[in-house]
């Protein structure tokens, strides 16, 4: 059987990388990998770790980009993918444009549409814009879902999908980072020496990303004041934050944020070095869905810059809050953990409700009962 991989962004790459491996552990498999690179530079450093080469590359990236040429223009490109290979499966994974699109493209072709990350939901199709309906359109078009969590699941029960048709598998992002956890720490990596000699080791880190559209404008200004007081009112902390390529996350966070000493402000860092680093710091916050999944498993506690959440599980597991863009919540909740050690313990030790790491294991045993 024919099975293409679709994926474009950092993320997706990370999160589909377990799945590439362990589908072409299967012989019977013929797999592709194509990538739209609608993040190009992000992208590639995710491959190279992961040393994944595509077989097609639609290199849909353009300065200045937007959701209505990007979504023509991979729906066109896949054209070309789909009728050249002609997959039985194709997979695309979570909410971006190149899920959406990809899954539209998929479904054209008569393959079979596989959904890795499949029934997170907000139900506020505004928020996060445009991931929502992302998802929710590439959930309507898919014939398997496979969910990571109970809560995806009944989400996806909830809108009449057949039971039959959704896996729980935990999220694939948990195989990726074990599979990268204990290699970051061998490796011989540039990233990680630079990243090594910026760390204060007589200083609590908290580790900060942010880049979510909906927080554009006066979040990240609220963002960056909290930031700022946290960092002013604790000289045993020091804040480190790879900060967005995104013009609108770059010109608040460089304006407010820059010049104070126990801030050290950095260009994103690839997945080895980020992982190394979530794995010093004391406490993490940000606005990533991925970053807020990962780090239960590291036993850091997160601060989600977030009103809603697709997540409630880390929510209830009690490892992740909810702060929002408020000035105030942030500097309260980050103050509390820096100072109540007991409520800190408690917070690092408890599980993480994403996975066990053999997501793409599951994945690969449920399509075999399906050809
Ligand atoms: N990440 C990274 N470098 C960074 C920040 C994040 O490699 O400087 C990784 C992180 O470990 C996680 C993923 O990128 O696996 C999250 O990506 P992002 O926050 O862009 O997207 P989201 O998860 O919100 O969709």
């Amino acid at each position: 059987t024919k099975h293409l991989i679709i994926f474009g962004t950092r993320p997706e790459a990370i999160k589909m990388a377990p799945l590439v491996k362990e589908f072409k552990k299967h012989t019977e498999f013929e797999t592709r990998v194509c990538v739209t690179a609608q993040h190009r530079e992000m992208l590639d450093q995710v491959l190279s770790f992961f040393d994944i080469q595509p077989d097609y590359d639609l290199n849909l990236m353009k300065p200045n980009q937007n959701l209505y040429s990007l979504t023509a223009d991979i729906i066109t490109e896949m054209r070309t993918v789909l009728e050249d290979f002609k997959p039985d499966f194709i997979y695309v994974h979570g909410d971006t444009t190149t899920t959406m699109a990809a899954s539209i493209a998929g479904f054209y072709s008569g393959a079979k549409v596989c959904h890795v990350e499949a029934g997170l939901r907000t139900h506020d199709k505004r928020s996060p814009f445009p991931e929502e309906i992302n998802r929710q359109v590439a959930g309507r078009i898919s014939d398997y879902h496979f969910a990571p969590t109970e809560q995806s699941k009944d989400n996806l029960l909830n809108e009449n999908v057949s039971q039959n048709n959704i896996i729980i598998t935990g999220n694939t992002v948990i195989d990726a980072l074990l599979d990268s956890s204990e290699r970051v720490n061998v490796i011989q990596n540039d990233e990680i020496e630079t990243v090594k000699s910026i760390v204060d080791s007589d200083k609590k880190l908290i580790l900060v990303t942010g880049h979510r559209r909906e927080n554009h404008g006066v979040g990240f200004i609220n963002i960056c004041e909290a930031l700022k007081e946290i960092a002013m009112a604790n000289s045993d902390v020091q804040i480190i934050y790879p900060v967005h390529l995104n013009p609108n996350v770059k010109g608040p966070v460089y304006e407010i944020l820059s010049g104070i000493s126990n801030i050290r402000l950095i260009e994103p860092l690839a997945y080895p070095a980020f992982v190394w680093l979530m794995a010093k710091s004391y406490m993490i916050i940000t606005d990533s869905g991925g970053v807020q999944e990962e780090a239960p498993s590291l036993g850091k506690p997160v601060l989600v810059m977030r009103d809603t959440t697709e997540r409630p599980e880390a929510v209830e597991a009690g490892t992740v809050i909810l702060v929002g863009t408020d000035k105030n919540k942030i500097i309260s909740e980050a103050q509390s953990l820096l100072t109540d050690t007991t409520r800190y313990q408690n917070m690092s030790a408890l599980h993480n409700p994403y996975g066990d790491g053999k997501a793409s294991q599951r994945i690969a045993q449920f399509i075999k009962t399906k050809y």
